[in-house]
C-alpha cells in the first residue's frame, strides 16, 4: 500500500446519474473517461478498488412499476441497466490502461464473468479493478444495498459513496442555503435523523459489519484519491 493511502481495499459506489454528465439520460463518454481516470489514480496509489454501479441513468424499477409494469420485472430491467453502465465503465477503464473485470449477479457468460467472491478477490490481488454489475441479482433491492453487501463480502475497509455533493448535509445544500455539512456521523445518527445517505438496509449492513461509509463528491477533480488519502472534503459514517 502507498504510504499516504488510508485503506488497503475500498468499494466505490457510483450511481447511474454520476455517469450522465450534463445529459438527462444515459451515458456521457467524457464523464465516463474522467471517472475512469479518478479510479486509475486510486489504483495507482496501490489501493485495491472494486466498484458497484447503479442504473438510474437508464431505468429504475420503481418508475417502471409506476407506469403499470410488474415490479419484479421492472427491477430486472433496472438490474440490466447496471450491466450497461458496468460494461461502459470497463471500456473506459481499459482505455485508461486499467485491467478490469465485470462480474454480474445475473449470469450472462458471453458478456462478462458471473459473481464469484473468491475469484473477485483474486482479481483485486492482481491489481485489477472489479466492477460488480446487476446489483444483488434480486428485485426489490437497490444498488446501495448491493454496494454494502459486496463491500462486506470482499472485506473492504470502507464503502466510498460518490454523490453530487461533498458529504452529508443537514438538508439539501442545493435547496437550503444554511444547510450544515457533517465531517463525521454515527450510523445511528444517520438512521435517527433520517439523513438521505443510502437506504436503511445498506446502512444497517454496514453498521453490523463495522464497515465505514465515506460520502464525497466524485465530480471534484482528484476527490477520490484525496478521500482515500484522508484529505479533502467528505463525511465519514462509522459505529
Ligand atoms: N435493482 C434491483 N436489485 C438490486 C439492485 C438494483 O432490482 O439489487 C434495480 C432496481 O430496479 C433499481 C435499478 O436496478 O431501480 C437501478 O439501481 P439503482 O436505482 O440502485 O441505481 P442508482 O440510483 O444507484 O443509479
Amino acid at each position: 500500500m502507498a504510504s499516504n493511502a488510508q485503506y488497503r481495499r475500498v468499494l466505490l459506489k457510483i450511481s447511474g446519474e454520476g455517469l450522465m454528465g450534463a445529459k438527462e439520460y444515459g451515458l456521457d463518454p467524457v464523464t465516463l473517461d474522467r471517472v475512469a481516470g479518478e479510479i486509475r489514480s486510486v489504483r495507482d496509489l496501490g489501493v485495491e478498488v472494486c466498484v458497484v454501479i447503479g442504473g438510474g441513468n437508464i431505468f429504475r424499477g420503481v418508475s417502471g412499476a409506476s407506469t403499470g409494469m410488474e415490479r419484479a420485472a421492472a427491477d430486472n430491467v433496472g438490474m440490466l441497466a447496471t450491466v450497461i453502465n458496468a460494461l461502459s465503465l470497463q471500456n473506459s477503464l481499459e482505455k485508461n490502461g486499467v485491467e478490469t473485470r465485470v462480474q454480474s449477479a445475473i449470469v450472462m457468460p458471453t458478456v462478462c464473468e458471473s459473481f464469484i467472491r473468491r475469484r473477485a478477490i483474486r482479481h483485486l490481488e492482481k491489481g485489477r479493478v472489479v466492477i460488480f454489475a446487476a446489483g444483488t441479482g434480486n428485485p426489490f433491492f437497490t444498488t446501495d444495498t448491493a454496494a454494502a453487501l459486496r463491500g462486506v463480502e470482499m472485506g473492504c475497509d470502507a464503502l466510498l459513496k460518490a454523490t453530487q455533493v461533498d458529504g452529508v448535509y443537514s438538508a439539501d445544500p442545493k435547496k437550503v442555503k444554511d444547510a450544515v455539512r457533517y465531517d463525521r456521523l454515527t450510523f445511528n445518527e444517520v438512521l435517527a435523523r433520517d439523513l438521505a445517505v443510502m437506504d436503511t438496509s445498506a446502512i444497517a449492513l454496514c453498521r453490523e459489519n463495522r464497515m465505514p461509509i465515506v460520502v464525497f463528491d466524485l465530480h471534484r477533480p482528484g476527490a477520490f484519491a484525496q478521500v482515500v488519502s484522508g484529505c479533502g472534503l467528505f463525511t465519514t459514517i462509522a459505529n
